[in-house]
């Protein structure tokens, strides 16, 4: 009686019958194989690097796949989920008007007045998750445990100002890119690595997998640092002292002491490296020291 994988079959031909059978016809599929791969991979590079947008915002050329059109309406797309996920809305008028009056400050007295992007910024009543968020397009989160923290109007405008950049410089659709580039080439990496008959090629398929995650995670902090230095920008542009920015990371450090980590970090380049960035970026935009009478 034969086997395959340990498990008898009776009837099946013996397996060095199968090896010289499938032999010629398994090097034609590999050849194929490879073929289709790098078909995959080029396709997944010319339709990534043809996606490149100057970003009159940051100054930078960028990699897109999706238009502003689409990051707008994704975003109001996904609010309503995104907000159920922390309990929905905060009932609190009061502090819903705050979060939006300093939202809409930011937005219409800084750079930001020149993009297109329709803001709203959302109270959630999560009393137990310190976060903000920001989705493409414009909807801006920020929940009731993060806010309570807070103790200026500034610290609200240093984080507002921080998810604000997030959205005019398009780090949502960025990210859509690099995702559908790493997916592309993920896939022939693994169409060319796969072979049926050879588990250990599996292998070769999760470490493209792996990489592909690795990337994605370091331009992630790239976007945290311009969003914190671009965010001490825009805060002065609105009359916030950008040094609120400063006491934010402080509450937010003090806040993961705890047993939950604020998801705020989860992303994030350690604290002391993201403080001295924002102190380079504070120096940056005022070379003379910051000027007295800004919103603390
Ligand atoms: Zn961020």
């Amino acid at each position: 009686m034969s086997s395959y994988r340990g498990v008898p079959i009776r009837g099946f031909p013996s397996r060095q019958v199968v090896r010289q059978r499938m032999r010629p016809r398994r090097s034609g599929a590999g050849c194929v194989r490879i073929g289709i791969a790098l078909a995959m991979a080029i396709i997944a590079l010319v339709s990534y690097f043809g996606s490149k947008a100057y970003n009159p915002v940051t100054g930078e050329d960028q990699y897109v796949a999706i238009t502003q059109e689409q990051e707008i309406a994704i975003g109001l797309q996904s609010a309503p989920e995104m907000a159920q996920q922390y309990g929905g809305l905060d009932p609190d008028s009061q502090l819903q008007d705050l979060v939006d009056r300093v939202g809409q400050s930011l937005v219409s007295n800084s750079l930001v007045a020149e993009t297109d992007y329709p803001f709203e910024f959302h109270l959630l009543a999560d009393q137990n998750t310190v976060n903000a968020f920001a989705l493409p397009g414009g909807q801006v989160f920020i929940t009731r445990a993060l806010l309570d923290r807070l103790e200026t109007e500034g610290q609200l405008a240093g984080v507002l100002a921080h998810e604000i950049v997030h959205v005019v410089a398009r780090h949502g659709a960025e990210r859509i890119a690099e995702m559908q580039l790493m997916q592309g080439l993920t896939g022939a990496v693994v169409m060319a690595t796969y072979d049926p008959e050879d588990p250990s090629s599996q292998r070769t398929a999760q470490v493209a997998a792996l990489i592909g995650q690795l990337v994605n995670m370091k331009f992630g902090r790239d976007d945290e640092l311009q969003s914190d230095s671009l965010g001490v920008k825009i805060m002065g542009e609105a009359s916030y002292d950008p040094r609120a920015l400063i006491r934010v990371m402080e509450i937010l450090d003090a806040a993961s002491q705890g047993a939950r980590p604020p998801e705020f970090f989860s992303t994030h380049p350690n604290p002391e490296n993201r403080l001295a960035r924002i102190r380079a970026a504070i120096e940056e935009v005022y070379p003379n020291g910051v000027p007295s009478g800004l919103e603390p």
